[in-house]
């Protein structure tokens, strides 16, 4: 049966799965969410037999029911190819629990490349099974990884156009660079004076401006998302969880149907909420350990039910993840209202006037699929430092969080299930970070003196993404205020 797609604030707005995947975001500011969530139709065994790619088109035929299967596969074929660095794309590494689940062998070396390098191609199908005439501009806020994958996916791309806004002063040198030397004329890239939940808010706005739409369109023109609100974004990330998962079993490093935790490094709640979809459609997922940083707002509602973003904003050595409105969370809100778009409605309502809002007991009650833990900066260097002290394996900043986090859900439940540490970034993403908790002697080297000696010191190749940007021009300069956003999309689209 056919899936259709809902707005998470208003129950009577409708779209197909193509339909849901070009607009991003529905007319009314909500989320596209599908009206039930389908049951794995392979059994587990079936699955652990199966790659990446069969997983892949197992997992979205089930969610994107107007695609055919020659489109479907085509879209999948076309994105987890060669672009990734090994042929098993999301390889789960270890012998024993936790292990890892390395999302960050594409183009960018992030885990957005999971969901961004097919992005385009479903974009690309939904705008012709829709007969969409405009060309279509998508409009993106990154806190850093999400803008360099998504340039990467859009370059190029004929009858779109990309435009990323991040934090000027909030992303790491490397990611910075990764997006200033991206090219392609359909790019743009601008800095903003202002933080990633600026950014994400000012991309909302522009959105969600009915006059601006109108002018986009007799320019010819639409927007488009490519951030993890749109559920093109979203689907294709379930497919990890289930193929980790199938690669467990079939290494029996695990029992038919035992049940494993998935600890994920959590920022806008994307990718962990696609965890939750797939336990959902029947994988045997025990716990959800949502790990945050110093921007703890989704510890503290796991902990009391009230979601509060009046706050400091604290710039960490994650900042992937730092994020004080994690956006996903009102699909999973939603979901524990009963699927109520009024009640959600009006808790996010509450969160965009006063900053917070609290959820009913009820409703609380519905999330202990999740446990919520954070990460101190000190904590999360020390684990970068211990891992590597005891068995030379380096994480990233953001997957050491996780880390961190899981240490303190074993200690604090004795829960002894198996685990997967879901490792959102390669470690020379985030090389000073990463060379500081190692050795603080490290500070005086330059950004790519440090990439050589990770490279010395993991035994693990500098990954095409960093070669590739060491000598690369600069293509972008354009910096703005947060209170330019407009602007500078109409002048890179020069609407008139
Ligand atoms: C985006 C990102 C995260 C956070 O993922 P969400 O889906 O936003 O929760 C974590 N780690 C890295 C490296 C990321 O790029």
């Amino acid at each position: 049966m056919d899936i259709l797609y809902r707005s998470t604030r208003n129950d009577s707005v409708t779209a197909t799965a193509s339909e849901a995947i070009l607009k991003g975001l529905a007319e009314d500011g909500g989320l596209f969410v599908p009206d039930r969530i389908p049951l794995l139709d392979k059994s587990l065994k079936e699955l652990a037999g199966m790659s990446y790619k069969e997983v892949a088109y197992e997992i979205m035929k089930l969610y994107f029911t107007d695609f055919t299967e020659e489109e479907l596969k085509h879209c999948i074929h076309n994105a987890y190819d060669t672009k990734f660095d090994t042929s098993e794309i999301a390889p789960v590494i270890g012998e024993k629990s936790p292990y890892f689940l390395e999302l960050f062998h594409g183009s960018t070396i992030a885990f957005k490349d999971m969901a961004l390098s097919i992005l385009p191609y479903l974009m690309i199908t939904s705008a012709r099974k829709n007969k969409a005439e405009n060309e279509i501009v998508i409009l993106t806020a990154t806190s850093g990884d999400t803008g360099k994958a998504a340039l990467a996916g859009f370059a190029e791309v004929e009858g779109t156009k990309i435009v990323v806004f991040y934090p000027k002063n909030g992303v790491s040198p490397i990611q910075e660079k990764q997006m200033l030397t991206q090219k392609g004329a359909n790019t743009h890239v601008v800095g903003i004076h202002g933080n990633f939940d600026d950014a994400q808010t000012g991309v909302k706005n522009i959105f969600n401006d009915k006059e601006f739409e109108q002018l986009m369109n007799q320019n010819g023109y639409q927007f488009s998302s490519a951030n993890s609100i749109n559920i093109g974004r979203l689907i294709p990330q379930v497919v990890y969880y289930v193929y980790a998962y199938a690669q467990l079993l079939s290494r029996e490093e695990i029992t038919h149907g035992e049940k494993i935790n998935f600890v994920v490094p959590t920022g806008n709640f994307g990718n962990i909420l696609a965890g939750y979809y797939a336990k959902e459609m029947g994988l045997p997922i025990h716990k959800l350990i949502c790990a945050s940083n110093d921007n703890k707002v989704l510890f503290d509602f796991f902990k009391t039910g009230t979601y509060d973003r009046n706050r400091e904003f604290v710039l960490t050595t994650s900042p992937s993840m730092d994020i004080l409105i994690s956006s996903n969370l009102e699909r999973l809100i939603y979901k524990t209202a009963g699927n109520s778009a009024s009640i959600n409605a009006q808790l996010m309502n509450q969160l965009s006037k006063e900053g917070i809002y609290e959820i009913s007991h009820d409703m609380k009650q519905e999330l202990t699929d999740f446990y919520g833990n954070y990460a101190s900066e000190q904590e999360t260097a020390e684990s970068i430092l211990n891992l590597y002290k005891s068995n030379g394996y380096i994480m990233d900043t953001h997957t050491a969080v996780a880390y961190s986090v899981y240490s303190k859900y074993v200690e604090e439940t004795k829960d002894q299930s198996k685990a997967v540490i879901v490792s959102t970034a390669s470690p020379y993403k985030f090389t000073r970070s990463v060379m500081d908790a190692i050795d603080p002697g490290y500070d005086s080297l330059s950004d790519f003196a440090l990439v050589d000696e990770l490279e010395k010191i993991s035994g693990v190749k500098i990954p095409q993404a960093i070669e590739e940007i060491r000598s690369a021009k600069i293509l972008h300069d354009t910096i703005c205020d947060k209170s330019e956003m407009k602007d500078a999309v109409k002048a890179f689209l020069k609407l008139q």
